[in-house]
């Protein structure tokens, strides 16, 4: 009985939980989801500082400035980004500021550099705009300020929020940590990459597309090796990635052959349930826990092992991380070419190209050859193409496809 994608998502999606937060140095976080809120201890910026390099003044005192009568002030200190002025600005003064430099007391504003003329070697400034008090001055805590909420729990952290957290001085925080998800291969087929090949052999590419797509979402990938179709070896290689993985894919031995043993092992050593899944490619499928850590028993097609990743191990491991939207979006695009199917009770995914035409519509065409061994449009496609049950779409149609790639 084929069941729907949708009831084979949510099947996996409420056997998996996020991992349990941990503390963490910032510096390692990129990438992982925050599970704490966090408030600023600090005011960012710390104190008030010049946003330009110029001359601090007291607007007031050069309210008359124009280009034809400049004002002219005494230049009495210099002050540089590190380095506070060691006295107080005095009226009808200025003093040398340059960006980043604390505000002196008793200045207001900044007068950039480019409105200004040095006289007698730098000892008088020679000013021809007049300034709004605050002009070119970065406030104290107007970024952030003491006790505000910087970021709340469901946050991914990326290149910006560890900057903030290093500019607040936060050495810690608690996030879900990265996850470890271990990677084998079954087949009596296969060889690895530098062996050499015999007759009835084929390579064993599914590993490294599963390493890959591990690593490319910013998780561990572990290497559990090239396992032969054997019982006992796919027992032991799966109950040692169980416990030492927070999940396990698997790759191959999960069809309605008799050799297909992760289905046999599975539903052995573990809570497992095998599903015929109503898609194309990527119909069947396992899930199972294994000392409660999450076996995904993918298809050993190599198109079908990476669409499987995608529909059903990439929202499970999504979830584990805490990610709370784990499912891809939607895009609206265009057919650039028609789709044609035939009706057989299941959605087909399409492997497809997409280019934005001059008004910024997606256009998407074929890949490629969309037989389930044929890598090389998956490997090219950037977006999977659902097309429903039926006889496809025509040129011209609205679709939505599930972007894969930046494009
Ligand atoms: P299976 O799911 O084990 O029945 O394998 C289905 C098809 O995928 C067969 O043609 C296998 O030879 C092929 N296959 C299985 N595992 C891999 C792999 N790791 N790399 C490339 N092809 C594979
Ligand atoms: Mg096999």
């Amino acid at each position: 009985m084929l069941i729907s994608l949708p009831d084979a998502q949510a099947h996996v999606l409420e056997r998996v939980a996020p991992l349990e937060p941990r503390a963490v140095w910032t510096v390692g976080a990129v990438g992982c989801v925050l599970a704490e809120t966090v408030t600023s201890p600090e005011d960012v910026p710390p104190f008030a500082n010049t946003a330009m390099d110029g001359y601090a003044v007291r607007a007031a005192d050069v309210a008359t400035a124009t280009p034809d009568a400049p004002v002219e002030l005494p230049v009495v200190a210099e002050v540089a980004a590190g380095h506070p002025a060691d006295r107080a600005l005095g009226a009808g003064e200025a003093m040398r500021i340059f960006t980043g430099a604390p505000i002196p007391d008793g200045a207001d504003a900044v007068v950039m550099v480019e409105h200004t003329q040095r006289l007698d070697a730098g000892a008088r400034v020679a000013i021809d705009e007049v300034v709004p008090v605050g002009e070119a001055v970065r406030a104290a805590g107007s970024d952030l300020r003491v006790g505000e909420t910087v970021f709340e729990p469901g946050e991914l952290l990326g290149a910006g929020h560890l900057g903030v957290l290093a500019g607040i001085g936060v050495g810690e925080v608690r996030v879900h940590p990265r996850l470890r998800v271990g990677v084998l291969s079954t087949g009596d087929e296969l060889v690895e990459a530098g062996q050499p090949l015999a007759p009835g052999l084929i390579r064993d590419s599914n590993r490294a597309t599963l390493l890959a797509l591990v690593a490319q979402h910013g998780w561990q990938a572990v290497d559990l090796g090239l396992i032969r179709d054997d019982e006992a070896a796919i027992t032991a290689a799966i109950g040692h990635g169980a416990g030492s993985c927070d999940a396990v894919l698997t790759s191959g031995g999960v069809s309605m052959g008799d050799i297909d043993l992760v289905k046999v092992v599975l539903d052995r050593i573990g809570d497992m349930r095998w599903m015929q899944i109503a898609i194309r490619p990527a119909k069947p499928f396992a899930f199972g826990l294994v000392d409660g850590t999450p076996v995904l028993g993918l298809p050993g097609n190599p198109v079908s092992s990476m669409v499987s990743f995608e529909l059903l191990a990439r929202p499970a491991l999504r979830r584990m991380a805490g990610h709370a939207r784990v499912l891809r979006p939607e895009v609206p695009a265009v057919a650039a070419e028609a789709f044609h199917r035939r009706p057989d009770g299941k959605t087909h995914f399409v492997r497809v190209t997409a280019e934005r035409d001059g008004d910024g519509v997606l256009q998407v065409r074929s890949a490629g050859g969309q037989g389930s061994h044929q890598l090389t449009a998956m490997a090219k496609a950037h977006a999977l193409l659902p097309l429903a049950d039926g006889d496809g779409v025509e040129l011209g149609a609205s679709v939505r496809i599930l972007l894969l790639a930046d494009i």
